[in-house]
């Protein structure tokens, strides 16, 4: 991703900001312009994600390429929010606590430095729920 493409998404990357149909009460993550099931009828507002969700599947990451490497291995996996939209993202525990219907919460943390250029990218991640 490109550094201009990614300060763009900074706002979604920090707050988990999506949209919803209130038409239908949809909610879509990434934010979507559109309604899928309602069309035309549908009205689309931005909405701010609780960051409370369920862990749907996950994978345990061993090699990384450079900008992940330190991190490994680490936890990523796809979450199911309460809303409804699911997302891939890291879980922030150690390999063995990962559960399938785990319940996280979103946290604010690094997700990677590029090394050249130093730049440290921040994002939203999801740790257990104690
Ligand atoms: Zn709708």
């Amino acid at each position: 991703m490109s550094v201009a493409r990614f300060w763009r998404k900074i706002p979604q990357r920090y707050n988990l900001i999506g949209t919803k149909c209130e038409t239908c009460g949809r909610h879509f993550f990434p934010p979507r312009t559109f309604c899928p099931d309602c069309r035309r009828n549908g009205k689309i507002v931005d909405h701010k994600f609780a960051g409370k969700g369920t862990v749907v599947t996950y994978t345990i990451i061993h090699a990384a390429n450079e900008q992940f490497e330190a991190l490994t291995p680490y936890v990523l996996a796809i979450i199911q929010l309460d809303e409804g939209p699911r997302m891939t993202t890291q879980i922030v525990c150690r390999p063995d606590e990962v559960k399938i219907g785990m319940r996280v919460k979103s946290v604010f943390r690094r997700i990677a430095t590029d090394g050249e250029s130093g730049i440290i990218h921040y994002g939203t991640k999801f740790m257990p729920v104690e």
